[in-house]
């Protein structure tokens, strides 16, 4: 636990789980960047006439639904240590006071948390978890 933290952070119950979160923010964040990206590839083959740029906006498009089913069914087995609600999954059970968003989304401030900063804050309960996997205490001191 590094020092300087307030309170102690919760942890998961295995690394498989850990895995499973990280997964979760992957296919999130990466269904962010692919719909402006479909978007942009259809407005252009739209302007331009374009078959090809069709088809690659309409391929994208297919991955995104791929990427969109795949991470629906991760997320919901991603549930929070301590309410077990799913924090990575749309839920319209109420939100913690101090939940915060990220360009309208809860979710999307969750992914990139537990991506870059190694944990994430559930928007449901306002409790901390660390990606990490809770260890016995081996030793008393
Ligand atoms: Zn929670």
């Amino acid at each position: 636990m590094p020092c300087g933290l307030a309170y102690p952070m919760h942890r998961l119950p295995s690394q498989s789980i850990v895995n499973r979160f990280r997964v979760a923010s992957l296919l999130l964040l990466a269904k962010w960047l692919l719909v402006p990206t479909a978007l942009a590839t259809l407005v252009w083959a739209v302007l331009h006439r374009d078959k090809l740029m069709t088809v690659i906006s309409g391929g994208i498009a297919l991955v995104v639904i791929i990427v969109t089913i795949i991470q629906w069914i991760i997320a919901n087995r991603t549930r929070c240590p301590l309410c077990l609600t799913p924090s990575l999954a749309k839920k319209n059970c109420s939100k913690h006071r101090n939940a915060r968003r990220l360009l309208g989304s809860y979710r999307l401030r969750v992914a990139l948390s537990i991506l870059f900063r190694g944990h994430f804050r559930c928007p449901y309960c306002g409790e901390p978890t660390a990606m990490e996997v809770s260890e016995r205490r081996r030793h008393h001191h």
